[in-house]
């Protein structure tokens, strides 16, 4: 099967003796006891199997295992840890990750923060307590791109399990665990919801080994899973999800274009530019280059504001993903953060009409400058 066709029939578990065409949403919590059936929604649900088996399908996977939000995903991996164990992440991995491990897991885990989009350097950041791998490509927000297959050599070489966040490319667009990657992760939030209506995060394995039944019971008794209704819009969701990544990433090209065409833009960063850092490895990896960037006005942070409050189409909120295209200042979520500097703008590019986009955010430019 191809991946639309995955898309459209991967979530569909039904046993109903009616055939409905779509599965039928469960919301109940309890199951009659029976033989090798379901028991408990916590522990499984319909809806949720059906979630987790389209994602599985759809990055190449054994199993899946699906959470309430892509933090809870990702905390999943790291309470699957031994205590005491040291991992290796992205410096520039995602802002509300980042967080979690420096203040819940202070103390409990040891993380290194290191620029992974140069493999030599992971090398040298090996301890003998290290047990993990996190990548995260494309980053955010400067789209950095880290090479999925030489990291994961260089991982594997000293046991190391390889894990993914691959939020930013989507299943459409990259398949880590074919990278060499032993884990994926989703925030589901984003392009899988589609909508900027559901919150949900979603593990997928290579392989049905002990770490992942490690990460199975964090799922089953730790709980932050999804509700029902949740995994249901998330599978219905999933069966457009390669056509509007078309989309979506049509519109990201013509408008990162337009953006270089701009006297008052200093530089944009979009993988799918030639001259961005990470273009080579990029085209190696994916099969697509997405629709998020970010770039950096002639100006102060006054400017990319006076820039950002002349627009009609692009909302000034954070999140991604989403039909709708959102826009906003990026220090204004990660302030502090290293590397971010103030006037860098960074976009959520929608599945609107390109040339409204493009006509809105040329009233826009020509209006503050
Ligand atoms: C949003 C996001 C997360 C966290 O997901 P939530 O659903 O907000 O918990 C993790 N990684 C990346 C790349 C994200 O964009």
């Amino acid at each position: 099967m191809k991946i639309e066709t995955i898309a459209v029939h991967g979530g569909n578990i039904v046993s109903d003796p009616l055939k409905p065409v779509i599965q039928p949403i469960t919301l109940s919590t309890t199951f009659e006891h029976q033989e090798g059936t379901m028991m408990y929604t916590r522990l499984q649900n319909p809806n949720r199997k059906s979630l987790e088996a389209v994602l599985a399908s759809l990055e190449g996977g054994a199993d899946a295992a699906a959470f309430s939000s892509g933090n809870a995903a990702g905390n999943a991996v790291f309470q699957a840890l031994p205590a005491g164990s040291h991992i290796i992440a992205p410096d520039d991995m995602y802002h509300g990750m980042k967080m979690l491990l420096k203040t819940v897991y202070s103390g409990k885990i040891e993380v290194d923060f290191i620029d992974l989009t140069k493999p030599n350097q992971l090398t040298d950041a090996i301890k003998p307590n290290t047990r993990l791998l996190w990548i995260e490509t494309p980053s955010n927000p400067l789209l950095k791109i880290s090479d999925i297959k030489s990291l994961s050599e260089i991982g594997k070489k000293h046991q190391l399990i390889i894990a993914c966040d691959s939020t930013f490319a989507t299943p459409v667009y990259q398949q880590a665990l074919s990278l060499g990657a032993d884990i994926v992760m989703h925030s589901s939030t984003k392009y899988i919801s589609g909508h900027s209506d559901i919150l949900g995060g979603i593990l997928v394995t290579k392989e049905q080994d002990s770490f992942w039944e490690s990460i199975k019971n964090v799922q089953r008794l730790a709980g932050a899973v999804p509700s029902p209704m949740d995994c249901y819009l998330l599978t219905r969701s999933i069966k457009t999800l390669p056509y509007r990544m078309r989309a979506h990433t049509h519109n990201a090209g013509k408008i990162a274009d337009f953006l270089n065409s701009r006297v008052e833009v200093e530089k944009v960063f979009y993988p799918g530019l030639s001259y961005h850092e990470g273009f080579e490895t990029a085209k190696k990896q994916m099969s697509g280059f997405g629709a998020m960037l970010s770039f950096l006005i002639k100006g102060n942070a006054n400017d990319a504001d006076r820039l950002i409050g002349k627009l009609k189409y692009f909302t000034d909120a954070t999140s991604l993903g989403g039909v709708e295209s959102l826009i906003e200042r990026r220090s204004k979520v990660q302030a502090g953060d290293a590397g971010i500097p103030d006037q860098l703008i960074r976009m959520s590019v929608g599945i609107e009409n390109c040339d409204d986009l493009i006509e809105d955010l040329t009233q826009a430019f020509d209006s503050i400058y």
